[in-house]
């Protein structure tokens, strides 16, 4: 029989050392810990408005086609976000959610000998995705919690082919103006690609928003992502997509897995894309919820970091872990964002007005009993 003492040192190097995801804690796993029903799950930046009933409707007329493989190519959504977006099918590549293209763009473009910049408490999917194909982070220190572009410049080097930003960035909902982002992509050198990550880019005001699909026939180096997941509410059927030049989507969809979006998850994102309704609601209900939170942090004296997306860091002054843990014995699920350097934070979505609501009574009767 083959004896292998150490399995684990066979994983390459960036592997061995790499901290996994840690995900919002599952509604179900708090209820089977702790025998609690009527949980509120504010920790993973959910749609809080429940499922589009447009999209159930069209996931039942699929049923009847699931023995078929979808379609690979993704014909009628393609279609659909070209006409939408004002770009063509072949700028889309779709992804499992959009994590799966910052994988791609990984797996397409890094090698060990290879360093990708991104910023302190940027997404935590930036480091997986970089460590696993052994390349190198350069992780450039914040500024008021937000990117520190000129910082970010000052990192880039001969080695450096990827760059992230996240904008409106998670976990701190900070935005970049569109000139200032603007100009960083432009002094880009052209062997730097820019990952810009607008995971929550309907839920920023449309006056704060930049163009950037206008940027794509400029900056051939510029790769968007976006998702279903945020204000579509399409979380847990795991569409996402990239923009980008025809000539990166063609390299990116040879590494794709031929089938990456499912036949359900295809059908819903197309009627997902047609609801505006329900995306107005979606972005109403935010805008209002952020009100409610933020008015509420005020009133307990608290601070926190004015945020772009649907969710809000609030400074505890203290370590938040005690508090995370004593909300979710009263059945409030938040998300503590210490492994992203931000101990005293807890990251909150917006909920509706009665979630929030009970968030707030929990952290109150928290804050006073801790
Ligand atoms: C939520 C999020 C995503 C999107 O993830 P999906 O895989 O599309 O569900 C991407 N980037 C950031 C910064 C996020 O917060």
């Amino acid at each position: 029989m083959n004896k292998t003492d150490n399995i684990s040192a066979l994983a390459v190097a960036g592997v061995q050392k790499l901290i996994p995801y840690v995900p919002g804690k599952p509604i179900e796993e708090l209820e089977r810990e702790l025998g609690l029903s009527d949980i509120v799950k504010l920790a993973s930046n959910e749609n809080p408005l429940g499922a589009n009933p447009t999209v159930a409707k069209a996931i039942h007329t699929i049923l009847a086609e699931l023995t078929r493989y979808p379609d690979g190519n993704a014909f009628r959504l393609k279609a659909l976000l070209a006409e939408k977006l004002s770009v063509t099918p072949q700028h889309i590549t779709l992804g499992n959610g959009s994590n799966e293209l910052l994988e791609l763009v990984a797996r397409t473009f890094l090698t060990p000998e290879l360093e990708v910049v991104f910023s302190q408490h940027a997404f935590a999917v930036y480091p997986i995705v970089t460590q696993a194909v052994g390349a190198t982070a350069r992780v450039v220190p914040a500024k008021n919690y937000g990117h520190d572009l000129s910082a970010m410049s000052a990192q880039i080097n001969d080695k450096t082919r990827l760059v992230f930003i996240a904008n409106p960035n998670n976990p701190t909902g900070t935005l970049l103006a569109p000139d200032e982002l603007e100009a960083f992509i432009q002094g880009l050198p052209s062997s730097v690609l820019c990952v810009l990550d607008e995971a929550y880019y309907e839920y920023v005001a449309a006056d704060q928003r930049a163009d950037s699909i206008a940027w794509l026939d400029k900056y051939p180096n510029l790769i968007i992502t976006r998702t279903f997941s945020k204000a579509y509410g399409l979380a847990g059927l795991r569409v996402g997509y990239s923009l980008s030049s025809p000539e990166i989507a063609d390299l990116l969809n040879r590494v794709r897995q031929p089938f990456n979006n499912n036949m359900l998850a295809l059908t819903a994102a197309e009627a997902a894309l047609l609801d505006s309704d329900f995306l107005d609601r979606t972005v109403a209900a935010n805008n209002a919820g952020m009100k409610q939170l933020t008015e509420a942090f005020r009133s307990m004296g608290l601070e926190w970091i004015p945020s772009a997306g649907n969710f809000v860091s609030v400074d505890l002054g203290k370590p938040a872990m005690p508090i995370y843990e004593a909300l979710l014995r009263k059945g409030v699920i938040v998300r503590p964002v210490a492994n992203y350097e931000m101990p005293n934070h807890l990251r909150v979505s917006i909920g509706t007005e009665a979630e929030n609501q009970t968030f707030i009574d929990a952290l109150k009767q928290v804050l006073n009993d801790v």
